[in-house]
């Protein structure tokens, strides 16, 4: 895979229609989740031979794709999630960018898709945000959403990785998740569907898996709950994550606050959520452990006693709270079904982390603007 005419500068060709500040005004009023976007978005094509070609920033619009587009047949498509916040000085940083950027490598490589230079990722999302900069939302818990995605564009219906493809840079302002506060959820566990097998893409942010797990949440929502969650393929007993989430689990343990999370086994979407609350969780004093743990473990730890919390993170809905657990094996309650404080400790710094109300200690805050 030849990076050789790869080159980082992005075209900037304004929308000859961007929304007037009173038309984004009442878009940006509850924008929710991923329904609204921004004036602009930028694609950088590739050619096998050639690399990455030039980006352009252009206005927002429908893409243009040969009905024999590989995409469209055999699913080679890969997508990321980071967000933009608003800090208190006026400028904008985005969270962990480039662990975003290192992770659509890996999903990249799992599908026989070309790696993008770490440079295009991120000098992407600077000419995108600078652009759009008006559109990112500025109270606590909104942000602008940046949505990097990579498809398969050849049209050829042989199968076999394509060789060219598109790179997209898509921005959302998102809401307060959960503008009413953070409500805890009720989930159920699957039995009879699995997200992810070993040797398979569950480590890769692929469409496919997303695809794949749509059954299993509706037949959650038809047992009564928000959302699933998915069991190891082989045993199917040891708890893998919560829909598009990664889970933790809170228990006391002779005085001590000990925060769980499954183990990265190749089948499990690597959160940057995760690795960021883990290393979060040691610094408020809590033991935190990777490892598996089983629906029994689960159901008995609650019923002792000594679990006393259990909630699901990632970049959209940041930290949710699970308050009841439904299957096959039994229903049980966590917490009377309300949000724990360890719960709302996490989410309380690592919000306060990416709205700079407290010092970056980690690292992690990247200047995009300003
Ligand atoms: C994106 C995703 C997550 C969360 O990852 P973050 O980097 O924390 O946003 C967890 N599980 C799945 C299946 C995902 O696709």
């Amino acid at each position: 895979m030849s990076h050789a005419m790869t080159d980082a500068t992005i075209e900037i060709r304004p929308s000859a229609h961007p929304a007037t500040p009173e038309e984004r005004a009442v878009r940006m009023t509850n924008p929710g989740f991923g329904r609204i976007f921004t004036d602009h978005m930028v694609v950088v094509p590739y050619k096998e031979g050639e690399g990455w070609g030039k980006g352009v920033l252009k206005a927002y619009g429908p893409l243009e794709m040969d009905p024999a587009a590989s995409v469209l047949h055999y699913g080679q498509a890969i997508f990321e999630g980071f967000k933009a916040y608003k800090q208190p000085d006026g400028s904008i940083a985005s969270f962990r960018p480039e662990a975003n950027s290192r992770r659509f490598n890996a999903s990249a490589a799992r599908l026989a898709m070309p790696e993008l230079p770490e440079a295009i990722f991120i000098g992407a999302a600077k000419a995108l945000i600078t652009q759009d900069q008006a559109w990112v939302p500025g109270n606590l818990g909104e942000s602008l959403y940046m949505r990097p995605l990579m498809i398969a564009t050849e049209a050829a219906l042989g199968v076999r990785p394509s060789n060219e493809y598109l790179f997209v840079l898509l921005a959302s302002p998102s809401g307060a998740y959960f503008p009413a506060g953070v409500k805890p959820v009720t989930v159920w566990i699957s039995d009879d569907f699995v997200r992810a097998a070993p040797g398979g893409t569950g480590f890769a942010k692929c469409a496919g898996n997303y695809a794949a797990s749509l059954v299993a949440q509706r037949q959650a929502k038809e047992e009564g709950c928000d959302q699933v969650v998915w069991l190891d393929a082989i045993e199917r007993n040891y708890i893998e994550e919560m829909g598009g989430m990664n889970i933790f689990f809170v228990y006391q343990e002779k005085g001590e606050t000990v925060v769980v999370t499954p183990e990265l086994t190749g089948t499990l979407l690597p959160g940057i959520t995760r690795d960021s609350l883990l290393q979060l969780a040691r610094e408020q004093g809590f033991r935190a452990e990777e490892r598996k743990i089983t629906v029994d473990e689960w159901r008995n730890a609650i019923a002792e006693g000594r679990m006393t919390e259990a909630f699901a993170c990632g970049t959209a809905a940041v930290i949710t709270p699970v308050g009841h657990v439904k299957s096959r094996r039994g229903n049980w309650d966590i917490n009377g079904g309300q949000t724990g404080p360890v719960a709302a400790r996490l989410r309380e710094v690592l919000l306060d982390l990416q709205h700079g109300r407290v010092p970056d200690t980690h690292g992690w805050m990247k200047k995009i603007v300003g």
